[in-house]
């Protein structure tokens, strides 16, 4: 087999490992990326692309849904599922072409197969093309998978998994999503929008159980008023089809039909079936490849990046793991913190966070208090009329410096960056209302729940003693 040699060869080209060969190639260096599927990984073709691409028809229709509101009278409204999911592959394709195009003028040379170690600094590719890579240093960005169950065998049809869905042509009557993290959550905000009935099965108490109770509670009341079932504490057992649908089992209560299920219970690590052992790159209990702060495996020269490393498991966060990796090889050291991780939920409304909540500052040992505002009381909120929900900061009460924040409400997904830039900066929470924010926007609101936190609340009554 053909040997080729490069600087740096990168296993994955999801936000990890694109990122990490452009950063790589820009400093000089000869790049190999391997990729076994289609560019751009899970994120462009079966994750965040397709999805908010969906959601935005979800939104589209959330405001026709407001007309009368606005004074605008509509007839009946009609859509056409099949013509959103065609633009939707457009949409994915558009960008999957872009991605090649910048991959090759960065001189990135790609390889079409599935990469595999046969030592640690030799890897064969089986593909379109057959050869042996050979470099010193390689970065492993293969992400991850939606776990399957046995429980909950996805025959892809009817019983269904976050990349299955997204081939949908036609909207089920009924659907039970298991599951209420927030790959179930964008999913049930999409179809409920267009009138399918969503059932959220979720066995903790909680749906969205990691973001803080103020949104997870929020987003439930929002989830009922737009008549989403959200069933909490539920056990589910098994799933099986039924008649033209599935039955889905639940521990100490009958069973529930629906149309069609989606499993939404995780992700899975893609580090099995390409030659780890050989390269001598240990795995973690769940599968997940355990990495330094300079994102180095327990190999020298071999580097793991993104979903495949059990952190986090977002995009942007693949993308600046892969950016610390590659500065490592160039010699430019950098660590990876994650302190300032945004993190986004694309529901109605939508949910942000980034840094602590109330509740993990306390479990810190932080002296904690927290502003919060709602956008019900905000001028820009009130003329849009997207009032539902609040933004919400937490501050050290000794330092003023800010440690945390959360927003659910419209505009989360931008309002959130301003949040990321404040505490990767450790500023304080004057830092937040010294500077202007311009009028009216629903930015302010970040200045009102500042303000909130210093007890000197501008648009709001004072704080009863
Ligand atoms: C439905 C859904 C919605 C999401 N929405 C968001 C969102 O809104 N925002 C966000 O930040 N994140 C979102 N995510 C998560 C995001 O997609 C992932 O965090 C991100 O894609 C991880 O990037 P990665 O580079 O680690 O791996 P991936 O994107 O998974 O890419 C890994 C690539 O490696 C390839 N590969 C694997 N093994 C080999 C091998 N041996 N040889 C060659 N190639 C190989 C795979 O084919 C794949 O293309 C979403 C995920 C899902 C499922």
């Amino acid at each position: 087999m053909e040997k080729k040699r490069f600087n740096i060869v990168v296993i994955g080209s999801g936000p990890g490992g694109y990122v990490a060969a452009i950063k790589a190639a820009q400093n000089g260096r000869s790049v190999a990326l391997v990729e076994k599927s289609f560019l751009g990984g899970t994120c462009l073709n079966v994750g965040c692309i397709p999805t908010k691409t969906l959601l935005a028809n979800a939104h589209v229709m959330h405001k026709i849904k407001m007309s009368e509101e606005y004074g605008i009278t509509t007839g009946p409204v009609m859509f056409d599922f099949l013509k959103m999911k065609t633009r939707k592959d457009h949409v994915v394709e558009k960008i999957r072409n872009s991605l090649g195009g910048l991959l090759q003028s960065n001189k990135i040379t790609i390889f079409n197969g599935k990469g595999e170690f046969l030592s640690p600094t030799e890897i064969k590719v089986v593909g379109e093309e057959n050869c042996i890579l050979e470099s010193e240093n390689t970065i492993i960005a293969t992400g991850s998978e939606p776990l399957d169950l046995s429980a909950f065998p996805c025959d892809h049809i009817r019983i269904l998994n976050s990349t299955s869905i997204l081939e949908l042509t036609k909207l089920p009557k009924s659907l039970a999503i298991i599951g209420g993290g927030y790959i179930g959550c964008e999913f049930a905000s999409l179809y409920a929008e267009f009138g399918v009935k969503v059932t959220i099965l979720e066995a903790l108490p909680s749906i969205l159980s990691l973001q803080g109770k103020a949104v997870s509670e929020g987003l439930t009341r929002a989830f009922k008023k737009q008549g989403i079932d959200v069933r909490t504490n539920v056990f589910v057992e098994g799933i099986e089809h039924a008649g033209e649908g599935v039955s889905v089992k639940l521990k100490d209560s009958e069973p529930m039909q629906f149309d069609l299920a989606l499993v939404a219970v995780g992700r899975t690590y893609n580090s099995g079936h390409f030659g780890l052992e050989k390269a001598g790159v240990s795995v973690g209990e769940k599968g997940e490849i355990p990495v330094n702060e300079k994102m180095e495996t327990n190999v020298p020269g071999i580097y793991a990046i993104g979903d495949v490393t059990g952190r986090f498991l977002l995009a942007h966060v693949a993308s600046h793991q892969g950016i610390v990796a590659a500065c490592n090889i160039l010699g430019e050291e950098m660590v990876m913190h994650y302190n300032a991780v945004p993190a986004v939920i694309f529901t109605t409304p939508e949910i942000a966070t980034v840094g602590m909540t109330l509740e993990e500052a306390k479990e810190n040992g932080y002296n904690a208090r927290i502003g919060k505002f709602p956008f019900s009381a905000l001028g820009k909120s009130i003329a849009t009329m997207d009032t539902e929900g609040f933004t919400e900061v937490i501050v050290d009460k000794e330092t003023g410096q800010i440690l945390g924040a959360q927003v659910l409400g419209n505009e989360a997904s931008t309002l959130i960056a301003e949040m990321a830039l404040a505490i990767n900066n450790e500023l304080t929470i004057e830092c937040i209302f010294e500077t202007i924010h311009a009028h009216p926007t629903v930015a302010e609101a970040w200045i009102e729940a500042a303000l909130v936190a210093n007890d000197m609340p501008m648009h709001m009554p004072p704080r009863r003693k």
